[in-house]
């Protein structure tokens, strides 16, 4: 359960001007209307949490977004103390036409936090992300660029997500941390059980190491650095390795190497097989994790089976090395795709670009 603080100041703000214009019960409630689901009361039984829960809430609903492109509004805030006073703050999604690029609800919010109390505050005071819907609420999670920014900027192992339907006025409270899957986690597997014949598993994995000396890393940690070989499914081996730039604009290996591979319209791909540093547990961004969930729902529309993810893991000298394999599915639980969003324009998109198989 989350450790909320006392906030006395924030009920006795939000209960005594009702009061003191004479409102009824029935007014109130017709004000700040929201209910807690049975399940999001597990999460949530401090009243103080639950109050600034529903000012957040409200302040999401009104939150200005862009959504040029997808037309689907990301209405985010949350309400965090700071020297004493309570702050409500809000972000959303804007996207930009040419390319489908876009701001997220969820970095636009902490953005908004640390501008205005700093990170070590944010990161100590942020205890949920509420989402407004005129919909009802769903079930997915955030994108993985949202995860990895999540992560390096809020207490996650204790985050909360909120999501309030303007539809019914029920509010969904669910934990963050679920949607997170450490390298460690991923089950080691002997050569044999990878799934792949061992001369096309030495040849990634010589591809993927290969890789990895290569790659721009001027600001990237050797631990974070990472080459990457892709094996589709007509038989082709690709490469990639992390770019870093000025802007910080990175490219990520896995994108990187599921790219080249459409680039041949070579859509399915089998395995995906990723190289670090010796003596280190390759460390997948989440990012990455939803380029590869991606195209691995590619494979599921025309009956593939799913893209396996296959972590190297080098002894520190180099001698011995032990590999770990899962699936971008069990690597990002809750993603979406535009395989869910767009089935059919998937299917005409693969019947017009994918080579024959
Ligand atoms: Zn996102």
């Amino acid at each position: 359960m989350i450790q909320a603080r006392r906030h006395p100041f924030l009920f006795a703000a939000a209960v005594v001007p009702a009061l003191a214009l004479g409102c009824s019960a029935a007014e109130r409630e017709a004000e700040r209307p929201w209910a807690l689901t049975e399940e999001a009361r597990q999460e949530v039984t401090e009243p103080e949490l639950e109050g600034r829960i529903f000012t957040a809430l409200d302040a999401a609903a009104k939150a200005g977004t862009d959504p040029s492109i997808s037309k689907y509004h990301v209405r985010a805030a949350t309400v965090v103390s700071h020297d004493g006073v309570d702050h409500t703050v809000v972000g959303g999604n804007t996207e930009w036409a040419g390319y489908p690029e876009a701001i997220h609800g969820e970095t636009s919010l902490l953005n908004h936090v640390i501008n205005l109390i700093g990170p070590e505050a944010a990161r100590e005071e942020v205890d949920f992300l509420a989402f407004y819907t005129d919909r009802a609420c769903g079930t997915g999670g955030s994108c993985g660029d949202c995860r990895d920014y999540l992560m390096t900027t809020t207490r996650w192992r204790d985050l909360l997500i909120v999501c309030g339907s303007g539809a019914d006025h029920s509010v969904h409270v669910r934990r963050f941390a679920p949607w997170v899957v450490p390298e460690t986690d991923f089950p080691e597997v002997t050569p044999e059980d990878t799934g792949l014949p061992a001369a096309q598993l030495e040849e990634l994995v010589a591809t993927a190491l290969e890789a990895r000396a290569g790659g721009v890393a001027l600001f990237t940690a050797a631990a974070e650095h990472l080459g990457v070989a892709a094996l589709t499914t007509q038989g082709n081996v690709y490469r990639a390795a992390g770019a870093d730039d000025a802007a910080f604009h990175y490219r990520y290996p896995v994108g990187a190497v599921l790219q080249q591979a459409a680039a041949h319209s070579d859509y399915f791909v089998a395995a995906i097989v990723v190289a670090t540093a010796p003596g280190h547990t390759p460390r997948v961004s989440y990012r990455d994790r939803q380029y590869g969930y991606e195209a691995s729902s590619f494979n599921q529309k025309r009956g593939h089976e799913p893209t396996l993810l296959i972590l190297i893991e080098e002894s520190t000298d180099g001698a011995s090395r032990r590999l770990r394999r899962t699936t971008f599915e069990e690597a990002l639980p809750g993603a979406f795709s535009t395989a869910s969003f767009m089935p059919e324009a998937v299917d005409r998109f693969l019947d017009q670009r994918a080579q024959p198989e």
